[in-house]
């Protein structure tokens, strides 16, 4: 649906009913498919036949969401996964192996960087973390012989960075690899990091894309651009696979390379698709994103506004406020808006902190962000609750740092609530 505006492509991409069909996308709740004989099923495991046999590889209600995603990102091809986790161990797989190195952003989500440094380390694949905003020279100096893609998110969670994914994908491509990015917070909306140079996305599709806070999900997206051939790094892609029919993914598969590989042995081996009926609820919240982000965004401009100016408040991290560190480039890769999510301190730390979280009455107390409702998490009384004051330090998590992620209530309501709680808070 290549003309097509994205609130058009979010209601019909992937998915074109023919006469007398279903105008929603069918939920096909089933493990596997039936043939008529051995000889037709066998035409399709040597690939000379397409179609559907079993789940784990391929089913029609998730590869309509896929094909959809895919649309709104300007890819050529997607695979769902059944969590955002998921999408980033698959992305990061389908080209490292043990003895491999990835420079990868330190402006990332916790998990993503648990899952980075913690248990893929511990199956030999080596990471370079830097910062976001490190200068061309550091960036250069991160990479290896052995380097094979380089990793960020375009809105990083908790932190609010915006990634200059120009920068970052020049220095991939000098170096002969891909940048993927995360693009979560912005969702296809707001930001389309391959047109700005990145190779892949990925998405933890639990959050706005789905909104309603009904599945956990994720997705990869390839754009299709990225040369996998032009030089030795990537024999998975470009050599044939043992595993697979002895068939060259890019000999035999061109653009769609990246992903079928993906799913031909990742999903093949390691399995972790979403249940179709997830999918369907997936497509539910594709179909009203732009709507929701407009919302979420405009919403989420006015209680940041509210908040710079509360006497009860510290600071504010919103992209959209001038001033902010992140504005000018969220100017650039997001002009329509960034997200919903704001971080801010509230005067008197941490116990005044967790006073303000007590008073809360419309705001939900949860660790969950992107939702319809708003929700809210202090960290250093909650998912941090164990570290020192010293050790919250460190992880960049300030003792008084509150993080809200604006939903779709009326924002005179959830300012309401804020204002309140506040002023308990710091009585
Ligand atoms: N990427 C980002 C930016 C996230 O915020 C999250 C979760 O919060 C994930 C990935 C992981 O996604 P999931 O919780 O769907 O596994």
């Amino acid at each position: 649906m290549s003309d097509y505006k994205i609130a058009t492509k979010c209601v019909h991409a992937g998915y074109t009913p023919g006469n007398k069909e279903p105008i929603t996308i069918p939920i096909v709740q089933s493990t596997t498919f039936k043939y008529q004989s051995g000889d037709a099923m066998g035409k399709m495991f040597d690939l000379e036949d397409s179609g559907y046999f079993y789940t784990r590889l391929a089913n029609p209600t998730n590869d309509a969401v896929a094909a959809k995603i895919a649309d709104l990102e300007g890819g050529v091809a997607a695979v769902l996964t059944s969590s955002g986790q998921a999408a980033n161990l698959f992305a990061v797989l389908n080209l490292c192996a043990a003895g491999d190195h990835v420079v990868a952003s330190t402006a990332i989500y916790g998990g993503t960087f648990n899952l980075f440094n913690v248990t893929l380390r511990r199956m030999g694949i080596d990471f370079t973390f830097l910062s976001p905003d490190c200068t061309d020279e550091a960036l250069e100096a991160a990479f290896q012989d052995n380097t094979k893609c380089v990793f960020g998110e375009t809105l990083s969670n908790p932190s609010l960075n915006v990634l200059d994914i120009e920068k970052f994908a020049a220095a991939a491509h000098r170096h002969g690899v891909p940048l993927i990015v995360d693009n979560t917070f912005p969702t296809p909306v707001n930001c389309r990091p391959f047109e700005f140079g990145a190779d892949i996305v990925t998405h933890s599709t639990t959050k706005y894309m789905d909104g309603h806070a009904t599945q956990v999900g994720g997705v990869v997206v390839d754009s299709g651009n990225f040369d996998w051939t032009q030089n030795d790094k990537f024999p998975g892609l470009t050599t044939p696979d043992d595993s697979y029919h002895g068939i060259t993914y890019t000999d035999r598969f061109g653009k769609a390379a990246f992903i079928t590989k993906c799913v031909a042995q990742l999903m093949r081996d390691l399995g972790s698709i979403p249940s179709p009926h997830n999918a369907f609820l997936l497509n539910l919240g594709l179909e009203t994103l732009p709507l929701r982000m407009r919302q979420h965004c405009e919403s989420a401009q006015k209680v940041a506004e509210y908040l710079q100016k509360s006497d009860a408040v510290s600071w504010v991290s919103y992209p959209g406020l001038p001033g902010d560190s992140e504005y000018e480039k969220a100017q650039k890769y997001m002009p329509h808006g960034t997200s919903g999510v704001i971080s801010f301190g509230v005067k008197g730390g941490r116990a005044a902190a967790t006073k303000f979280m007590d008073a809360l009455r419309l705001c939900n107390i949860v660790t969950h962000v992107a939702d319809c409702r708003t929700c809210v998490l202090h960290p250093a009384s909650t998912t941090h609750r164990q570290l020192t004051s010293e050790q919250l330090e460190e992880a960049g998590v300030k003792e008084d740092l509150i993080r809200l992620s604006i939903g779709l209530e009326d924002a005179d309501d959830i300012i309401a609530d804020l204002q309140q709680a506040l002023e308990t808070a710091t009585k």
